[in-house]
């Protein structure tokens, strides 16, 4: 396999982009080796610009959960340019999916759509303070809620602890409203909620977590973040950007049947676009300017080649249940297939997964939490990634990252995918 085309293209990237991406982890620098270069990719699989084909268990971050390049998808945004590319003012299209969306995930009366995951979770965050009057939010330790500044916060000594900026450029003017506790930890949260009495706004969390590497909620933990919610009058924010319409066409929310005031959507809410959300009670949405005085605005929001492309993917998940069975059936046959390798090979590592997520920690302790998967030999996993791709299976380029499985694998990539599993992981 050579990936010289790809080697020429990151080294003059590199003169014209920072580190030669649009967004860091594509680099590849936590697995070692040079990012590939991608030239196209239909179904199942993603083509590099040497001709390399791999299978696909990625999918674009989430998105591609039909597997690449959908017929549906692709159609209804050819047609939709054809109408031409942005107006800026509303179109049918926006009501539609609007309306789809709150029929389809439990929490969200009204939503208004956004460009990007980022976009939502700030917004909401800035809705639940206006909506409350009030300035601290909390979040978890390991949860990723995009870029914004105030989520860009690390993990402090202790819960009670004001976070620190993990990234410079953010101050600590907006650090110190951001509270953090361990996921899965109600114990701390209490003890946060009541040492911030009266001044938290909102509880922010991926309902299963996905950016630490999969780790799942607790049994209770939902409900209880919930009832400390509803005590205290917080507003409980899902960020769902990951999970939506991938654990289930109403996201982990409905699986999990418990619901938020505000939930924030992304991925796959744009099937490939551009698009994120957030939506939730119909009283808290009024409050989004121009109904109420928050605001918030975007000259490229609801532009009509993403809702096109999102509407027909929703409309799809909408109509088709039987997808989130195949997801679940694929996500079973590989994880049952990896933990029976694992044991094979009397390997010890860890794996946690939900439908069509799932992630092998190079740990062998149980991974509840971000310190859990702090655990992990990120080394180790570096060459398993190398491995992998090496064999013809693209991966997430982190240890801290959930795989995101498509309807596009059948069981003969699953077979290839659990075959190069085998031979990389005996070759660690
Ligand atoms: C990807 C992600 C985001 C950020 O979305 P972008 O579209 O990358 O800005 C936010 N929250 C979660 C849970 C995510 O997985």
């Amino acid at each position: 396999m050579t990936t010289n085309k790809s080697k020429q293209l990151f080294e003059k990237a590199k003169k014209f982009i920072p580190g030669g991406v649009n967004s860091p982890v594509r680099a590849f620098k936590a697995v070692g080796g040079d990012p590939i270069f991608i030239e196209k990719a239909e179904g199942a699989y993603i083509y590099d610009v040497d001709g390399n084909q791999y299978i696909e268990a990625i999918n674009s971050w989430g998105p591609m959960l039909l597997g690449h390049n959908h017929p549906l998808v692709r159609e209804a945004v050819i047609k939709a340019m054809e109408n031409g590319t942005s107006f800026g003012a509303p179109t049918g299209l926006e009501v539609e999916i609007a309306e789809l969306i709150t029929k389809m995930v439990p929490s969200v009366e009204k939503v208004r759509m956004v460009n990007s995951g980022t976009e939502a979770t700030m917004s909401a965050v800035r809705l639940a303070r206006g909506y409350t009057g009030r300035e601290k939010f909390l979040k978890f330790e390991g949860n990723y809620h995009g870029h914004g500044d105030s989520f860009l916060i690390a993990a402090g000594s202790g819960a009670i602890t004001m976070g620190n900026p993990n990234s410079p450029g953010v101050t600590k003017g907006t650090a110190k409203d951001t509270l953090l506790a361990p996921f899965n930890d109600l114990e701390k949260v209490k003890e946060v909620v009541a040492a911030n009495k009266g001044e938290i706004a909102a509880i922010i969390l991926e309902p299963v977590a996905g950016n630490m590497g999969c780790v799942l909620p607790e049994p209770g933990f939902l409900q209880g973040l919930r009832k400390i919610c509803d005590e205290e009058s917080i507003v409980l924010i899902f960020d769902e950007v990951m999970t939506g319409f991938r654990l289930s066409p109403g996201g982990a929310q409905q699986l999990m049947d418990v619901i938020p005031d505000l939930t924030t959507m992304g991925k796959i809410i744009g099937g490939g676009m551009p698009v994120g959300a957030y939506g939730g009670k119909a009283e808290i949405m009024d409050f989004v300017s121009p109904s109420g005085p928050v605001y918030q605005a975007g000259t490229l929001s609801g532009n009509p080649i993403a809702m096109a492309a999102g509407l027909t993917m929703l409309k799809y998940l909408n109509e088709n249940p039987s997808v989130y069975t195949q997801l679940s059936k694929t996500g079973d046959t590989l994880v049952n297939g990896l933990k029976e390798i694992l044991n094979r090979l009397g390997l010890p590592y860890t794996i946690n997964n939900l439908g069509s997520m799932y992630t092998l920690f190079f740990t062998d302790q149980k991974v509840k939490n971000f310190a859990d998967a702090q655990t992990c030999d990120t080394g180790l996993f570096g060459k398993y990634f190398r491995g992998m791709l090496d064999k013809g299976i693209y991966l997430a380029p982190s240890q801290y990252e959930s795989l995101f499985l498509s309807t596009a694998l059948e069981q003969t990539h699953l077979d290839q995918i659990l075959d190069a599993n085998e031979q990389t992981l005996k070759s660690l």
